[in-house]
């Protein structure tokens, strides 16, 4: 283990997960000298065009989306500090329903063993010591977002290789400021307390989070990593609260640990800790 250095996998769906769910992280760890190796899985084409066209709208053209959100995530990586960036290069599977979840070389419609011996390559290229993904519902149930978890998964019993495994959460304590703050920004928001809204799944109780990680110091830069996903109109929402207030509500991480061989005890406030 000595002869390579300590190593991060954070897989991701879509082109700005990254900045949103784990760019504290990633910037935290590579300021710790820590490799930073990040996975997206999808080319974001269903993302908003410029100009904030949607896809299916005239003037949506996926190429183009393509090509300009490549150019955003790599400004984010670099902003992030992340070392190395692996494009899965499946195609964005839209949202739950969308006809665009059944499109040949959709991520949804990829067989998970096909999807998960590409990342179990990398995994055995790589050799994390700490993989970062979504849970079960990927976080909010979007589709591309739950076959990253499951590919995740796959790959990591496959290859048994790294010693920490995490899922990225949020603590439910939070979610009725956060809704607050996203409503009163003009987010068309739902309300966590809505037990058939899509919220209401999200997250978990505070007392079921192993990790808080405090990035705060890294804030300037979570919020310039989600700046260079400016063409995403769900990300100008969090842009408006400006970087102060960005990160006060956004600075802290909570993961919890599903896999674990260094033993310490939770809850821990380092992914890194027994292996430093
Ligand atoms: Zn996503």
């Amino acid at each position: 283990m000595a002869d390579r250095p300590l190593t991060l996998m954070a897989v991701h769906a879509h082109p700005d997960d990254e900045a949103t769910g784990t760019g504290g992280l990633l910037a935290r760890s590579a300021a710790e000298g820590i490799r930073t190796v990040l996975v997206t899985c999808t080319d974001g084409s269903c993302g908003d065009g410029p100009g904030g066209v949607k896809p299916g709208e005239p003037g949506h053209d996926p190429a183009a989306v393509v090509a300009m959100r490549q150019e955003e995530l790599a400004k984010s990586c670099a902003v992030l500090g992340v070392d190395h960036l692996e494009l899965l290069g499946y195609a964005d599977s839209g949202m739950m329903g969308w006809p665009n979840n059944d499109a040949a070389g959709s991520f949804w419609t990829t067989p998970v063993p096909a999807a998960a011996a590409k990342l179990a390559e990398l995994i055995r290229h790589y050799q994390p010591d700490v993989v970062v993904t979504y849970d079960e519902n990927g976080f909010y149930g979007h589709p591309d977002h739950i076959q990253a978890h499951r590919i995740t998964m796959a790959a990591v019993a496959e290859t048994g290789l790294p010693a920490k495994v995490y899922w990225t959460t949020a603590p439910r304590s939070k979610m009725d400021e956060f809704s607050k703050i996203m409503k009163e920004l003009g987010a068309d928001w739902e309300d966590p307390d809505d037990e058939d809204g899509p919220l209401s799944e999200v997250g978990l109780p505070d007392d079921e989070i192993t990790t808080w990680l405090d990035t705060r110091a890294y804030g300037g830069q979570k919020y310039d990593a989600l700046a260079a996903h400016a063409s995403q109109s769900e990300n100008i929402f969090f842009l408006r609260m400006g970087r102060e207030r960005f990160t006060e509500l956004m600075g802290i991480e909570t993961f919890v640990r599903v896999q674990d061989r260094t033993g310490v005890a939770t809850p821990e406030d380092d992914l890194f800790a027994g292996l430093r």
